[in-house]
């Protein structure tokens, strides 16, 4: 079966973010180094603009807009990264956006979307279902829903990250990779294939919402329960349309971590790297430093996804 992306769409991505994007940092850490008994090269997208890969992807689709799509508008519901990445890449190019949020969001998100000039519109998350009401903006406005994740020009978008981290290191054994519907790590496995044919791309998930790991194992796409974790940006309950043949075709494994293990992962990267990771951004580095996979004597890859994290929250998973 043909797969939504091929490496030629995520090499158009690369074109279309240049000078847009962050070209972000690849670390090191000899603790962590110490600590897994791999070589671990971390690809640091909570130094992203807005914190996170997801403007990769919304720029990516936002960038490919007619000139009629451009004048009406696009529309997303999230309540997170994408919600921002959506936001900022509309700004850039001129579009205007409608974000759908749930009403008790946190303050600071909303003031963030709206901070990047994005109509903000909210929604009683217990009793509307916010798929109509962005379909409903779409009908009434004209305007181009983008979904966060099961998107072509998405994947494409988020696979430049891995197509970055390759350019710089050369071959890789393993690449570690978080997710929630898949668009990243799909769109890494797709770079993966083309830039390092022999390197196992292995997704990491939260413990408590394991639907990825399950439809993997099963063939065809689990649908679960929203997952309690701290891990907001993998809180989805089922793979893409999509994402998922893709993973079920370039995906090695899928392993899980816990909100503990996220905890502790968060605490390595502020005391020893110096650096901000959100609770699913740092679900690739718990798998890689705390035991969940041999890595001993690899070189391995890993997609740290994001840093935005409510700084009060931070403190208080650094003290505890
Ligand atoms: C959205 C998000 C993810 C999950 O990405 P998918 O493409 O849905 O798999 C992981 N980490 C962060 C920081 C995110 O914002």
């Amino acid at each position: 079966m043909k797969l939504a992306i091929d490496f030629a769409d995520i090499v158009s991505a690369q074109d279309r973010l240049r000078g847009v994007a962050h070209r972000t940092p690849v670390l090191q850490s000899q603790t962590a180094d110490a600590l897994s008994g791999a070589q671990l090269f971390f690809k640091c997208e909570n130094f992203q603009r807005m914190g996170a890969f997801k403007f990769r992807g919304a720029y990516n689709a936002l960038a490919q807009f007619t000139p009629e799509q451009r004048q009406r508008g696009v529309c997303a519901f999230s309540s997170g990264n994408h919600a921002q990445g959506i936001a900022l890449s509309a700004k850039l190019l001129g579009i205007p956006a409608a974000i759908v949020m749930p009403l008790d969001s946190p303050a600071v998100k909303l003031t963030a979307t709206r901070g990047y000039g994005a109509e903000v519109i909210t929604y009683d998350r217990y009793s509307e279902d916010r798929e109509a009401i962005g379909r409903r903006l779409a009908e009434e406005r004209g305007m181009t829903l983008i979904p966060p994740y099961d998107h072509a020009h998405v994947m494409a978008g988020q696979g430049t990250a891995a197509k970055e981290l390759f350019e710089e290191t050369g071959p890789l054994d393993l690449l570690l990779v978080c997710l929630g519907g898949g668009g990243l790590i799909s769109g890494c496995a797709v770079a993966a294939q083309h830039q390092s044919p022999d390197c196992r791309v292995i997704g990491v998930e939260p413990e408590a919402g394991n639907d990825a790991q399950q439809s993997k194992r099963l063939g065809q796409i689990v649908k679960i329960d929203t997952p309690k974790t701290i891990a907001d940006g993998a809180q989805t309950q089922q793979l893409g349309q999509l994402t998922f043949p893709v993973i079920q075709a370039l995906v090695d494994d899928i392993v899980t971590v816990s909100d503990a293990q996220l905890v502790q992962a968060m605490r390595f990267a502020a005391a020893r790297m110096k650096m901000v990771v959100e609770p699913t951004g740092a679900l690739a580095m718990a798998a890689a430093m705390q035991g969940a996979l041999d890595l001993r004597g690899k070189r391995v890859g890993v997609i740290v996804s994001g840093g935005n994290v409510d700084i009060a929250q931070l403190a208080q998973y650094l003290a505890a």
